[in-house]
């Protein structure tokens, strides 16, 4: 596996011709089944996988939560290397950032930018656009992948590519979350929980599940009140939110009318750690 760490290295290391397609699997590292089902996504479809780790720090809005972030640089060489990985993509920041990380350009995302996410982590998904234009410039794929895990990241970066010309010819490949057996979303911040805190943290994917299995045509907020209580009565210390939302642009689903495809979304925090996770109604 070849290690790069400058633009200039990438620009002369990585062939870009017609016959030989690019997978990209961004990341940030401390490296989980998650992402390498991604890997070997990139690997089933393209010539040639780049992934790159960059813990990019603006789309932290808590500095906490950025300096406290895993990083387990050489394992993660080692898994990768042991996946097949062609390019790893490692810059530090002012590869990234050569004129700062302040936000050069809005991106315009619409109203999926004030919700859910949007509305608990101001900024959040400026800064993964600014990252993701970046790297995406750099490695210019032929098809990027991305873990349903972040279901409202990829909503965003699905319009993050309709919004720049240069993007227009990459196909965003959405896969599938990677659990635990308990049913917990393989996340690197799992890395920071108790094992009494992982045990407890199981508990956010079964309440997605049961609500989902108990979802009916109509009202459904008694639903997610109800599962609202339940996770904070099973340990987690703050819900910021769980909501049922339409499966393309996320607006709140009041009324369900049974047909509408829609997901059930959730934030919440246990032992400090704030956990993710999503669960699609078909
Ligand atoms: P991260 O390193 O957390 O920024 O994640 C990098 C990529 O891996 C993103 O596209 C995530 O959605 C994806 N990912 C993270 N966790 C999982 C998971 N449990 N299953 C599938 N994809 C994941």
């Amino acid at each position: 596996m070849l290690i790069l760490k400058t633009a200039d290295d990438l620009k002369n290391s990585v062939p870009h011709s017609k016959d030989k397609t690019i997978g990209f699997v961004p990341t940030m590292g401390a490296l989980h089944e998650g992402h390498l089902s991604l890997l070997r996504e990139s690997k089933a479809q393209c010539d040639l996988t780049v992934c790159s780790i960059f813990v990019n720090p603006t789309q932290f809005n808590d500095p906490e939560d950025f300096k406290k972030y895993p990083i387990t640089i050489d394992r993660d060489i080692e898994l990768l290397e042991k996946e097949g990985c062609d390019v790893l993509f490692l810059p530090e920041r002012e590869e990234i950032y050569p004129d700062g990380t302040e936000l050069k350009e809005r991106y315009d995302l619409g109203e999926l930018e004030n919700i859910l996410e949007g509305a608990f982590r101001p900024g959040h998904f400026q800064g993964v656009c600014q990252v993701v234009d970046r790297l995406l410039t750099l490695v210019a794929p032929d098809q990027l992948f991305m873990g349903a895990k972040d279901y409202q990241q990829c909503m965003v970066i699905r319009k993050l590519l309709t919004l720049k010309e240069r993007f227009s010819g990459i196909e965003l490949v959405i896969a599938p979350i990677m659990r635990e057996s308990s049913g917990l979303a393989m996340s690197s911040r799992n890395k920071r929980l108790s094992a009494e805190g992982l045990e407890k943290a199981a508990l956010l994917s079964a309440t997605l599940k049961s609500v989902r299995d108990q979802l009916t045509p109509g009202d459904n907020e008694f639903l997610i009140r109800d599962a609202e209580q339940y996770l904070r009565k099973g340990g987690f210390d703050k819900v910021d939110y769980i909501a049922l939302a339409d499966a393309v642009d996320l607006h709140a689903v009041k009324e369900w009318d049974g047909k509408e495809p829609v997901v059930i979304l959730a934030a919440a925090f246990i032992e400090g750690v704030r956990l993710i996770d999503n669960i699609s109604v078909s």
